[in-house]
């Protein structure tokens, strides 16, 4: 897979070029990146490539001219063809679904905003796609394509060690993980629930499910509502709802 981002702080992706298990990945080839500044096609000597908004207001708009070239760059840079993805508060919310469907892509081209974001006519020529990361505003597209970017890279096989944590993980079979526990055996007057180190692999792939079941009741209920439960799964979110009727919290 290979992603460049369309950034005026390439720097700042050194955060996951360089660290954990995507900078591992990185090193051992199982992707590639590269960056575009934008800055480089701007039509001034000063490298501005922002300008004040028609029809007046506060902030400052990335223009379309030096954005255009620098993702035609990046396209030529991954042999012509790519998906442009524009990182964006007003785009769909990322989630995991999308983010395995994006571990299939070989190329993709990441915008990222600054400033009070981007000509508009750039993103209707140029862009394929706007994802968010969620419903609040940071200060520019790079923290949220690093997100999608993690998110993304650990779903490509071999970036992860062990593929299995990734299956284990929350949203990806559609329930919220279970909760885990390690040594010291005690913390703070709190031990470690007994079926956990019975050595009874059903007994715990059980406990396990019902916990994951309970805590997405609990926390997520929307993930339950469109899901089509197995036998098993109806029986012990039946038993959590009775549970939770002997004794409310
Ligand atoms: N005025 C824009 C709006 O309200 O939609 C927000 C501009 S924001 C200060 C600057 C850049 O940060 C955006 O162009 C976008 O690339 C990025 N950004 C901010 N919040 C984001 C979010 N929740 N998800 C993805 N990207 C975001």
């Amino acid at each position: 897979m290979h992603i460049q981002a369309v950034t005026l702080f390439p720097e700042m992706f050194a955060a996951i070029t360089g660290y954990g298990v995507t900078g591992r990945a990185l090193k051992q080839g199982l992707w590639r990146f590269g960056t575009v500044n934008p800055r480089q096609f701007a039509d001034n000597k000063l490298g501005y490539i922002d300008d004040r908004p028609f029809g007046g207001g506060p902030g400052m708009i990335m223009m379309a001219p030096p954005l255009h070239a620098a993702i035609d760059q990046a396209k030529q840079a991954a042999g012509g063809a790519a998906h442009v993805i524009y990182l964006s508060p007003q785009g769909r919310p990322l989630t995991h679904s999308r983010a395995a469907e994006l571990a299939q892509t070989d190329n993709l081209i990441l915008l990222c905003g600054r400033y009070e974001g981007i000509d508009e006519r750039l993103l209707q020529h140029s862009v394929d796609e706007e994802i968010g990361i969620g419903d609040f505003v940071v200060s520019g597209g790079e923290l949220p394509a690093m997100m999608l970017m993690d998110a993304v890279l650990r779903l490509v096989p071999g970036v992860l060690g062990d593929m299995q944590s990734a299956e284990q993980d929350s949203f990806s079979d559609g329930l919220l993980d279970c909760p885990h526990y390690t040594r010291p055996l005690e913390f703070q007057g709190m031990g470690v629930p007994e079926v956990l180190r019975s050595g009874h692999h059903g007994l715990i792939a059980q406990w396990r499910l019902k916990q994951s079941l309970s805590r997405t009741l609990a926390r997520r209920p929307d993930l339950l509502a469109g899901r089509t439960l197995i036998p098993q799964e109806a029986r012990l979110l039946a038993e959590i709802e009775q549970e939770q009727q002997a004794f409310p919290s």
